[in-house]
């Protein structure tokens, strides 16, 4: 096999490090907001229905929300919620004065159209960055709320010093949460962009051009060694699930493996992303872990969109 002539070398870009570090600064900010202009930023984030993995997001959220100082709030609504009923919900949110940021979490139950919901609320409180009007101001490169996992990809590539402009980004994945804002934000550091999408003829053949190569599918491992130029920057936004003894070790090392098919055994599965992460950090210079890369950077983000919003709202810089 092809993957076992592989040897590790990546750098291992750790989310974690690069996450506490926004997050100090984030508390930092607050402080002197209390401070100068006696305000704490807030944060109210709405939740309808039981999904578990978005009770596991916003408890993340409303805990974070708390270590760096920023008011927070949760609304639970019931899964039988209307459309009707979460609209009145934003309206409300979007008149008090009191709340800087709304997050309505994603995905709504199936009566409720979230773009419906996503273009009510008040684009100066849409921390999120999902609103049209922050859409079109990103693409015009004007001031706005960007949306929180590419701004950490962004935050990622600038803070472990890997140069953006002028090199080839490609992306694979076109969503509107990662692919496309993402897409953006690379233009606006001039780098020179591709988007790649389930319709691709040849997927290798693009991605093996890219310098920086970002994975935002949600396929476990589909980004192989074929697909990465020896020396590129590998940014794996994937989280998937994997249950499947076979598949986890085909994606992992000796120094993993054991570990990851302890945790199926426990809990079931292991959190994998859209890349092989044994044929990636054979190949690529640079290459950020599922868990502990890209997934943590999206919370510190989320506190810097709150905290900016608040300054936006009020005209401070
Ligand atoms: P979507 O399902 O909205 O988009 C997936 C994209 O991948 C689509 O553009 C799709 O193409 C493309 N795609 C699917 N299959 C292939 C394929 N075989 N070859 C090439 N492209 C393909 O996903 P999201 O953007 O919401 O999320 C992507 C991943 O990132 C998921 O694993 C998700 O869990 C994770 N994620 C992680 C976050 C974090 O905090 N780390 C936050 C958000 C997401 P097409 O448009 O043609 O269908």
């Amino acid at each position: 096999m092809i993957a076992e002539t592989f040897k590790n070398s990546a750098r291992i870009l750790s989310g974690a490090v690069i996450a506490e570090a926004i997050k100090a600064e984030v508390a930092e900010e607050v402080r002197r907001l209390e401070k100068n202009y006696g305000f704490r930023p807030a944060l109210t984030v709405v939740r309808v229905g039981e999904d578990q993995a978005s009770a596991v997001y916003v408890g993340n959220k409303v805990k974070t929300s708390a270590e760096l100082g920023i008011i927070s709030e949760h609304r639970h609504l019931p899964l039988e919620t209307s459309p009707a009923e979460l609209l009145q919900i934003v309206e409300e949110l979007n008149n008090r004065a009191d709340i800087d940021g709304i997050l309505v979490q994603l995905p709504l139950p199936k009566q409720i159209d979230e773009s419906a919901i996503l273009q009510k609320i008040d684009p100066e409180k849409d921390v999120d960055g999902f609103h049209p009007v922050n859409v079109g101001r990103l693409s015009q490169g004007q001031k706005s709320l960007v949306p929180c996992t590419p701004a950490g990809v962004i935050e990622i590539l600038k803070r472990s010093n890997i140069e953006i402009a002028g090199k080839h980004a490609v992306i694979v994945g076109r969503s509107n949460i990662v692919g496309k804002p993402l897409a953006m934000l690379l233009l606006q550091e001039n780098a020179t962009v591709t988007i790649c999408h389930s319709r691709t003829t040849n997927l290798a053949a693009m991605t093996s051009q890219a310098d920086i190569l970002i994975a935002a599918i949600g396929r476990a491992g589909l980004v192989r060694g074929e697909h990465i130029k020896q020396g590129a920057t590998v940014i794996d936004v994937g989280i998937n699930n994997v249950s499947d003894v076979e598949l986890a070790r085909e994606l992992f090392d000796e120094s993993e493996l054991e570990k990851r098919l302890a945790t199926i055994e426990k809990r079931g599965f292991t959190l994998v992303g859209d890349v092989n992460p044994k044929e990636a950090k054979a190949k690529a210079a640079n290459f950020t872990p599922v868990p502990g890369g890209v997934g943590l950077l999206t919370v510190a983000m989320l506190m810097k969109n709150t905290v900016d919003a608040a300054k936006m709202r009020r005209k401070l810089n």
